[in-house]
């Protein structure tokens, strides 16, 4: 493992150091946010990929690796030569993986820690049951579905493999016809509503919470099955899927602005007793099912920025209430990097 510590760790001047990250996901508005706050930035991108980030011009830098597994010593060497603070993504996460994004030596925006409590359920639950947020119930078993349920595969990407059940016979009859070596599932009651993720960041240096916006998700085909009538729908005998392809801004109703505000916060502060560096901070989303009844279900957390955010490049409705100038998620990060190095308050915001 590399020994090599940041070399300019200590400095209060944003000018050395620089944002990095990987070429995916979110890494335009993170490139552009940390330009707009004048802090240089660099973009590490697998060979084929550097496109957008070239046609853009929003990266000051550019790394290019064959493939995701040359993420060793050197990369990393590469970046703690240049003060690189690296953010992460949904992508980084994925390619990397938990055990490696843990090993990493860069400095690194966030709580690593926390993605543990992120990416296993039941964690998950605990973390957000207590913090008073309400989930979809869980059924332990499939002899007690009383109520439709959508089976969830562990590892599935992009919900592929979701099917729905109302009864423990449908459930066999489905995963035994079509899933039969998947014996690793979740059986979350199906809530029946619209869904709605909510983006938020905390800053640990103005120890403020924000709403930054909000998005829904358009989901490939669970997005376009009522194109086609029912018997259409049956006759082609088709599996909804929701492969996400791309993110939808929306504006909710501004009575429930409240509430989405106290979840937010319950959620930061049960982080605290998570035991995990300086819990959750920075950019997160709870994602929603809204009910007729205007009941809010959390059916999972990201700890860290999501792609939903990316509409938002020149801000969001909310953003512009707080901000007299455009701020995306991405700068809104850039931003609070640049307050912590300036006010010598870096370690508050590494994990
Ligand atoms: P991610 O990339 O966020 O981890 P995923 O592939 O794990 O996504 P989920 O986000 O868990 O999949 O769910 C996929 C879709 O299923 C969501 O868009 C949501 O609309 C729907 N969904 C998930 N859980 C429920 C639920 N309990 N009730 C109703 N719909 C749900």
């Amino acid at each position: 493992m590399t020994k090599s510590k940041p070399i300019l760790s200590a400095s209060t001047n944003p000018k050395d150091y620089c944002i990095a990250t990987m070429g995916s996901h979110s890494a335009l508005q993170i490139l552009k946010g940390a330009r707009d706050e004048g802090v240089r930035n660099l973009v590490i991108c697998k060979k084929g990929t550097e496109r957008p980030y070239k046609s853009y011009g929003v990266a000051d830098e550019m790394l290019l690796v064959d493939d995701w597994s040359e993420w060793n010593e050197s990369l990393e060497e590469e970046l703690i030569r240049r003060n690189a603070i690296l953010i992460p993504h949904g992508s980084f996460v994925a390619y990397l993986g938990p055990e490696r994004v843990m090993k990493t030596q860069a400095m690194y925006y966030g709580t690593k820690e926390i993605l543990k409590w992120e990416s296993d359920r039941s964690l998950e639950r605990q973390w957000l049951e207590k913090a008073g947020i309400q989930m979809p119930r869980l059924f332990k078993k499939p002899e007690d579905i009383d109520r439709p349920v959508i089976v969830k595969f562990h590892g599935a990407q992009g919900g592929f493999g979701y099917f729905i059940a109302k009864t423990s016979e449908q459930f066999y009859e489905v995963k035994n016809r079509k899933y039969p070596d998947q014996n690793e599932y979740a059986l979350q009651e199906y809530i029946v509503g619209v869904p709605l993720y909510v983006h938020y960041f905390y800053s640990s240096i103005t120890k403020e919470l924000e709403i930054m916006s909000f998005d829904k998700r358009y989901e490939s085909n669970a997005d376009s099955i009522g194109r086609i009538r029912a018997e259409d729908q049956l006759a082609a005998n088709i599996f909804t899927s929701y492969t996400i392809v791309g993110n939808i801004p929306v504006v909710v109703r501004e009575s429930m602005l409240p509430k989405f505000f106290e979840m937010g916060e319950n959620v930061v502060a049960e982080s605290r007793h998570l035991k995990v560096g300086n819990g959750l901070f920075g950019p997160f989303c709870l994602e929603c099912i809204v009910t007729r009844k205007l009941q809010i279900f959390v059916f999972e957390i990201s700890a860290r920025i999501v792609a939903g955010t990316n509409p938002f490049v020149e801000g969001s409705p909310y953003t512009a209430l707080r901000y007299s100038e455009p701020m995306s998620t991405g700068r809104r990060i850039a931003r609070d990097i640049k307050q912590a190095i300036e006010q010598g308050r870096l370690d508050e915001i590494l994990g």
